[in-house]
C-alpha cells in the first residue's frame, strides 16, 4: 500500500480535498509532486466607463471567472468611437470598418457575452471598505442603486482641452466661434471655403484639422508653441501647403484673442514680435485631458496620486498607487491613444486584477 502524498484530513490554502485526486500509480513512481492548487472565489469587480477599454476588460474578467459590472454614463455603451462615423485604418482583421459600426459590436458582444452594463451613470461614489473592499453607490437612469466590489477599473476615456489651456480670458461671445472637439470641423455645419482658420496646436489633431481645412478651401494659419509633434507623414503634407504658400505656420504664443466686428482679432507673439490677425474661426487642437468630470470627489476621496497632467500614476499592468484601484485605455498613458491599445490595456488589468486578487 503507498503512502499517500497528501495526508487524508489535509486542507492547505487555496486547495480542497477534492483538488486532490492523485492515483496511486503516480504516486508510486513519483511523477506527480504535491502541488497545491488555488481555489478560485468569484470577485465582483466595477468597471467606469463603457469603451473599448471598459468592454474588454470585463470579456477578460468574465473569461477569468469574475463578476464585472460596467457602469456607463452614456445611455449605451461603445466608448469614443461611437460618436465617429468614419472609417477606423487602425485596427488589423477588421478592413473597412468604421468606429460606429466597431462601437456597435463592442455593444453586441456585451449582450452575448452576458456582460452587466449599468447605463446612464450617474453620482458614482465609493466607499473604502478595507483591503480590495469598496462600496459603490450610483444613479442609473434615475434609480439609487449599491453593491461591494473587489477592484475598481477607471476607464473613463479623455476629453479634450478647452479655452482654459490657453491660458488666457476669452470672451464669452466668442464661444460658438471657437472649436475644441478634434473633429467639429467636419460636423458640416460650417461651410470653410474662404473662411479664415486659425488651428491652434503642434500634434495629429492640429494638423489632420489644417489639412482638412486647407482641401476644403479655407485659408489657414496654423500655430504652434514648440516644435510640432505630429506623425511625420501629416507633417510633410503640411510642407507642400507651405511651400506652395497656402498656409502659414507660426511658431509663437497666444497673447490675447478679442471679439471684433468682423472675426476675432488674434495677437501672437514669437519671441519678441507680436504679429496680429484677423480670423473667422479658432480650432483649438491642444491635446486630452483625463475625463473624470462626472465622477464627483471619487478622485479625491480615493486619495489617487495623479501626474502633472492629471493622469493617474500607475505601473506596467495598470495598478493605481491606490490599492485595489486600476486604470486602463486612454487614461492608462502608455502606447497611442486608440482602439487597440484600449483593448490591450483591459485585457492587462484584468489579468493584474485576477492575479491581485489570488493574494487576498
Ligand atoms: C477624434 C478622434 C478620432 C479617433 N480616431 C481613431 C481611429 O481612427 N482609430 C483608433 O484606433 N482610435 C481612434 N481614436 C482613439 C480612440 O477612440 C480611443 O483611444 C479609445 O476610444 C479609448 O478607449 P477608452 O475605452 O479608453 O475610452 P472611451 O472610448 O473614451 O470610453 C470611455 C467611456 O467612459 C464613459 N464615461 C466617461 N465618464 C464617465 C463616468 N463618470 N462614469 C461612467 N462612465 C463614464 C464614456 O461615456 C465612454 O463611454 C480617436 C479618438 C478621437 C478623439
Amino acid at each position: 500500500m503507498p503512502m499517500p502524498l497528501v495526508p487524508e484530513d489535509y486542507v492547505g490554502k487555496g486547495s480542497t480535498k477534492s483538488s486532490w485526486s492523485i492515483s496511486s500509480a503516480h504516486a508510486e513512481t513519483g511523477i506527480m509532486k504535491s502541488v497545491p492548487l488555488l481555489a478560485h472565489t468569484s470577485a465582483t469587480v466595477s468597471i467606469l466607463g463603457g469603451g473599448p477599454a471598459g468592454i474588454s476588460c470585463a470579456l477578460w474578467l468574465k473569461n477569468l471567472g469574475h463578476k464585472p459590472v460596467i457602469l456607463e454614463s452614456a445611455a449605451l455603451p461603445g466608448g469614443t468611437p461611437s460618436l465617429i462615423d468614419r472609417p477606423n485604418r487602425w485596427i488589423a482583421g477588421m478592413p473597412g470598418i468604421t468606429s460606429v459600426d466597431l462601437a456597435k459590436k463592442l455593444m453586441e458582444q456585451c449582450s452575448e457575452s452576458d456582460l452587466e452594463v449599468e447605463t446612464g451613470v450617474s453620482a458614482v461614489s465609493v466607499n473604502p471598505l478595507g483591503p480590495h473592499r469598496f462600496q459603490i453607490s450610483f444613479s442609473s437612469n434615475g434609480e439609487s442603486r449599491e453593491f461591494e466590489s473587489a477592484a475598481i477599473v477607471l476607464a473613463t476615456g479623455v476629453k479634450p482641452r478647452g479655452t482654459e489651456a490657453l491660458g488666457r480670458r476669452i470672451d464669452a461671445t466668442l464661444s460658438d466661434k471657437i472649436d475644441s472637439d478634434p473633429l467639429g470641423h467636419l460636423t458640416g455645419k460650417n461651410s470653410h471655403l474662404g473662411e479664415r482658420a486659425l488651428v491652434i496646436g503642434g500634434a495629429d489633431n492640429a494638423f489632420f484639422t489644417a489639412n482638412d481645412l486647407l482641401t476644403a478651401g479655407a485659408q489657414v494659419t496654423l500655430v504652434c508653441r514648440s516644435t510640432p509633434k505630429a506623425q511625420s507623414l501629416i507633417q510633410s503634407r503640411i510642407q507642400d501647403f507651405i511651400d506652395s504658400e497656402k498656409l502659414e505656420l507660426i511658431k509663437a504664443d497666444c497673447e490675447s484673442v478679442l471679439p471684433a466686428e468682423t472675426g476675432i482679432d488674434v495677437a501672437l507673439r514669437a519671441e519678441q514680435e507680436l504679429h496680429k490677425i484677423q480670423v473667422d474661426r479658432i480650432y483649438l487642437r491642444l491635446g486630452f485631458i483625463p475625463r473624470f468630470d462626472q465622477l464627483g470627489g471619487l478622485i479625491s476621496k480615493l486619495e489617487l496620486p495623479l501626474n502633472d497632467h492629471g493622469y493617474p500614476i500607475h505601473d506596467a499592468r495598470g495598478r493605481c498607487k491606490t490599492e485595489g484601484i486600476y486604470c486602463c485605455g486612454d487614461l492608462f498613458k502608455q502606447g497611442p491613444p486608440s482602439v487597440v491599445s484600449a483593448l490591450a490595456g483591459g485585457a492587462t488589468v484584468a489579468k493584474a486584477i485576477e492575479e491581485d486578487l489570488r493574494k487576498e
